[in-house]
């Protein structure tokens, strides 16, 4: 049996099942708001960023965990079945051959949450961004 929130109309297998309950303000709301393994993943792929990117302000843009330098550069959002990487459309031009074993589509890279994070590229692609946009 499952239990649905009034509030938000998330379903839980708990009654009353705690969990962050609104639209989501800052990144820590964000990735609260998701369930528990996917969770996980997502403050990978946010660690991941944030230290390639120190300069960068981490904000929510697009209802996205997003890092933000003069602009956008990068964001990332969880699916049902992937985690979302939205580096923009020249990145995932310019990073193609690298993206080849990935879900790709203009702008969007889809990693599956079976699969480890290609942390390396994921940091090259969030450094670029940084170069790239925040002249
Ligand atoms: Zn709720």
């Amino acid at each position: 049996m499952k239990w649905k929130c009034p509030k938000c109309g998330r379903e839980f297998s708990r009654i009353d099942q705690q969990h962050y309950c609104g639209k989501p303000e800052t990144i820590d709301e964000y990735i609260e708001s998701q369930d528990e393994p996917v969770q996980e993943k997502l403050r990978e792929v946010r660690s991941i960023i944030r230290s390639a990117l120190p300069e960068a302000e981490e904000r929510m843009s697009w209802s996205m965990p997003t890092y933000w330098r003069g602009r956008n550069l990068i964001h990332f959002a969880a699916s049902k079945k992937h985690l979302g990487i939205y580096p923009g459309g020249e990145a995932t031009t310019v990073f193609a051959e690298e993206l080849k074993d990935y879900d790709v589509s203009k702008g969007t890279i889809r990693l599956p949450y079976n699969k480890e994070l290609p942390e390396d590229l994921i940091r090259r692609i969030a450094v670029w961004c940084c170069e790239q946009y925040s002249k």
